[in-house]
């Protein structure tokens, strides 16, 4: 009995802090949003979203838009890497909130943050070593378990050391009948191939052959309506109006 009291105030007092530290953040991002100018993102400053000085702070986790700086890194990065892996001939397709945001809005979802592709687990070696020789001094690649993402190890393109808008590579196994993807989720083969090609902003990428099959497997029903609660797309179930995709600026 006593252990369990003591547990149990030690977790509210964790939660009390937590709920204290989620008030603060809000209130810098209110500050910043006021009295800060907007500065665009770069490789050399943290992205915005976490970016004390930038007045999106915490964009996307308040339903807000990401700023056309971020989107716009996003964009760039997703065109380079997409362009690398096809002309190596790699098999790679957008999913989760990238393929809904190709789907419902033609581009990125506005109040998303990072890019989703799945690549063949054969290909992974081969793929993080292209990248790397590729974009050495554009962007920063890494390999590894990132936290929260589960188990299988994934690739990541951040836009710099610094500023970790990123894309996620995940490999996929496959066998004849279904791929294996990260999240345990299994997708049937023959929905997922042959690839077609899908337009996001001014240029075309993979997506899976069924698309409705995929969108209705990741989301259910009802993702060309509402925000999905998944993914920090959006806290509520909030109705869609506007289906323009995340501002970017194209050179
Ligand atoms: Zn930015």
């Amino acid at each position: 009995m006593y252990k369990k009291t003591k547990i149990y105030k030690k977790m509210k007092k964790l939660l009390k802090f937590g709920r204290t530290k989620y008030f603060l953040i809000l209130a810098v991002a209110k500050f910043n949003e006021i009295f800060f100018k907007e500065i665009p993102c770069t490789k050399k400053t943290k992205q915005c979203s976490k970016n004390r000085k930038s007045r999106y702070l915490k964009c996307h986790n308040v339903g807000k838009n990401i700023p056309i700086c971020c989107a716009t890194h996003l964009y760039e990065m997703l065109k380079d890497t997409v362009r690398c892996l096809e002309k190596n001939n790699i098999k790679y397709f957008i999913a989760y909130g990238t393929l809904l945001g190709a789907v419902r809005h033609k581009g990125l979802i506005p109040w998303d943050n990072d890019l989703d592709l799945i690549i063949l687990d054969k290909d992974s070696k081969r793929v993080y070593e292209l990248l790397n020789k590729s974009f050495k001094d554009k962007y920063h690649i890494t390999s590894g378990k990132f936290d929260g993402i589960g188990s299988d190890v994934l690739i990541r393109v951040d836009y710099s050391a610094i500023n970790s808008l990123h894309i996620d590579l995940f490999p996929c196994k496959t066998d004849k009948e279904n791929i294996y993807v990260e999240h345990n989720d299994i997708l049937k083969y023959k929905k997922i191939f042959p690839l077609q090609k899908i337009k996001f902003y001014d240029i075309e990428v993979f997506a899976p052959n069924d698309i409705q099959y995929c969108l209705d497997y990741f989301y259910g029903k009802g993702y060309m309506e509402y925000a999905c609660k998944q993914w920090m797309l959006s806290d509520k179930k909030t109705k869609i109006t506007d289906f323009s995709p995340a501002k970017i600026k194209l050179n």
